[in-house]
């Protein structure tokens, strides 16, 4: 007899129910045949991460195939070596950084150095108590369950992970009213490495739950053009010297960007019958894409102009300028920001985002032309 679940990417996957019931078999006698169904889902869901096809070729598997990021990498070979020669699980991990800077590779790559199952979960696609329990009660001994978007997780599912996380053990309640009782599901000891974008939204009992914390910033020029070159390596993508500064500098610190404009710069140049990619065709490509010589997008320029013409160069709160330009929220503080506070175009301060004299110069704009800008002129 097979089950068939959801996984954690939207799949569903059938397993041999036999198998693992055997192994798992509980005798919970006297609960009702919901709870027993429900118990019986949690003792045999097993969640794996689907190949998310050509992006893993281009996934490091390894820290030394992943660039950049050297104090990280630093501190983490440390824990890593000390946890296997204690035979142990590795203390649990809290990943903060914009998106596509490496959170996910980073955190495969660990799993892959500790020699252990990786699990990959997102924090929305959790939705009730058994979802998390069938995962947790699945974690093989110095297994890692990678959490996405941990700050999405719901408060009950959160509670469920203090304790998973602290004492290796669910606490399930069985029935209802007096007849509720709580049965304890031990857990093997692993590791969970949570990220997310947005480290203030994480709660201070889950936060102080993890033992290492990692910061990742923006890539620097030289570092993303190691992950370019690396790239083209795999995709088999011929590049200029040139070509490789040009895509690195256009790729906003981010390597998931570089891969990206690798991929179309290829086709640009296959389309224009050039087996080797130049500075030219970059230039030309770019130009396409609507991207400028610093990665800046039309969107990006938006903003910017939205900040100093409507909002006088602000203060304006983030809410305000992301429906100015259609956006949202959070994709204007996940996505757009770092990048533009990076390339010093704004600032963040209590009373909302600030253009810069720098903002003014690129629309070759008098600063101080509209509105009052303060101290920062
Ligand atoms: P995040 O989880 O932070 O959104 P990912 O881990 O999905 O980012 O990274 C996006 C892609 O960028 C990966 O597929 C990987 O190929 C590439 N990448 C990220 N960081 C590195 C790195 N340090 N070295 C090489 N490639 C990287």
């Amino acid at each position: 007899m097979f089950a068939k679940r959801k996984c954690s990417n939207g799949f569903s996957k059938e397993y041999p129910e036999s198998d693992r019931m055997a192994k798992k078999k509980n005798d919970f006698d006297g609960i009702s045949k919901e709870e027993k169904e429900d118990l019986k889902k949690i003792l045999l869901s097993s969640e794996q991460p689907e190949d998310a096809g050509g992006e893993n070729l281009l996934r490091p598997q390894t820290l030394d195939q992943f660039l950049g990021q050297e104090k990280a990498k630093r501190n983490l070979s440390i824990f890593i070596q000390a946890a296997k020669t204690r035979n142990e699980a590795l203390d649990h991990i809290f990943l903060v950084s914009p998106p596509g800077l490496g959170k996910t590779t980073l955190a495969s790559v660990i799993a892959n150095e500790m020699g252990t199952d990786f699990k990959s979960v997102t924090a929305p696609v959790l939705d009730k108590p058994k979802d998390l329990a069938g995962i947790l009660t699945n974690m093989q001994p110095r297994g890692v369950l990678f959490i996405d978007e941990i700050h999405r997780l719901k408060p009950q599912l959160e509670e469920m992970l203090y304790v998973a996380m602290e004492d290796f053990r669910i606490d399930w309640v069985l029935g209802q009213g007096i007849s509720a009782r709580t049965t304890r599901i031990p857990l093997n000891r692993f590791t969970i490495i949570g990220a997310t974008t947005k480290a203030g939204r994480v709660s201070s009992p889950l936060y102080t739950r993890f033992g290492i914390i990692i910061r990742m910033e923006l890539y620097p020029a030289d570092e993303l053009e190691l992950i370019v070159r690396r790239s083209c390596r795999l995709l088999g993508v011929k590049l200029a010297d040139d070509a490789v500064t040009a895509i690195a500098s256009c790729s906003r610190g981010t390597p998931r960007i570089a891969n990206r404009l690798i991929r179309r710069v290829r086709d640009y140049a296959v389309v224009k019958g050039s087996d080797e990619v130049t500075a030219q065709i970059v230039s030309e490509a770019m130009e396409k894409f609507d991207i400028d010589r610093n990665g800046l997008e039309a969107q990006d320029l938006r903003i910017l102009k939205n900040l100093i013409m409507l909002y006088n160069g602000g203060p304006v709160g983030a809410e305000t300028l992301a429906i100015s330009v259609g956006e949202s929220a959070q994709t204007l503080e996940d996505f757009f920001e770092p990048y533009l506070i990076r390339c010093g175009y704004i600032q963040r301060t209590s009373r909302g985002r600030v253009a810069t004299a720098k903002a003014y110069e690129l629309f070759s704009i008098e600063a101080g032309r509209f509105g009052n800008k303060g101290s920062l002129f």
